[in-house]
């Protein structure tokens, strides 16, 4: 069974990005097998395996029920999940030639994560087959201390929540290094100062800015064992020490995950 990958993270992070730089990393003589689970999307500019949109058309769903497009795609996914069945059998048989699966998920967390279907389709496939969370965040939009929070809050609660194997992936570091974000993690201080010195942003002494520096003691725990790497969609940079992650990360599904996922089965 091959090693699934599900990709998340605010709308713009370059979840797409990096499934596509990933569908192009061959390890072991193997590339990615690949999933689409975006109905809204223009172009899958890779290519996909198994597209949603080959199942649901996210425009007539809209026009069926009368829904904007937030609605559409919780339909759409609403539609598809129920189907999910096949698409793992598919999956586990893909694992006789594939060593991964990467599947990327709709540009809006929310519609993922805090949904019926979103629940269905991460439970379905860690119920079969190794699966790892990858959050994907956008590096260059945080270097504001308090939307980095925001990120690490919202990671957090997903890792909460689907209670898998984590990664944080910190995309876009051909434009800003990732190693400010290692640092305000590693050291609660520098993050603090960090705070202070964006008096003129929305840290400093604002409501977001002091509930960010208690936050910050509050995911010291969170920090410690996360799995987190600096990665660049665009040039492919760090992608190498992703995978290693990944190995890591699936090791840790067998060992700590696992018989907990094969009992809901
Ligand atoms: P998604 O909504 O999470 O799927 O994000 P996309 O993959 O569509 O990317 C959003 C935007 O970020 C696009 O304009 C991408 O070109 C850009 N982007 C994604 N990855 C990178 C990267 O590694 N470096 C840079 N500079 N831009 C990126
Ligand atoms: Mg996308």
């Amino acid at each position: 069974k091959p090693v699934c990958l599900i990709i998340l993270g605010m709308a713009g992070a370059g979840k797409t990005s990096f499934s596509r730089r990933l569908a192009t990393k061959i390890v072991d003589g193997s590339r990615p097998y690949l999933v689409n689970l975006d109905p809204a999307c223009r172009e899958v500019p890779f290519p996909a395996n198994i597209d949603i949109r080959d199942t649901v058309n996210y425009k007539e769903v809209m026009k069926q029920y009368g829904l904007g497009p937030n609605g559409g795609i919780v339909t759409a996914l609403n539609l598809f999940s129920t189907k999910f069945g096949q698409v793992v059998e598919l999956i586990e048989k893909a694992g006789q030639k594939h060593k991964y699966c990467v599947i990327d998920t709709p540009g809006q967390i929310e519609v993922f994560t805090w949904s019926a279907s979103g629940t269905i389709v991460t439970e379905t496939l860690a119920a079969s087959c190794p699966t790892v969370v990858v959050y994907v965040m956008d590096t260059v939009r945080s270097v504001s201390p308090v939307t980095f929070m925001s990120n690490m809050l919202y990671a957090c609660s997903i890792l909460y929540k689907t209670r898998l194997p984590f990664i944080v992936v910190m995309n876009k570091i051909d434009v800003v290094d990732n190693a400010y974000a290692v640092e305000w993690m590693r050291d609660f201080e520098s993050f603090q100062d960090a705070l202070d010195a964006d008096g003129d942003g929305e840290g400093g002494t604002s409501y977001a800015g002091n509930l960010s520096r208690s936050m910050a003691l509050a995911l010291d725990e969170f920090y410690r064992d996360l799995k987190c790497c600096g990665v660049s969609a665009h040039t492919g940079q760090g992608l190498d020490e992703f995978i290693t992650l990944v190995d890591e990360a699936a090791l840790e599904y067998e060992r700590d995950y696992k018989a907990d996922w094969l009992k809901m089965r």
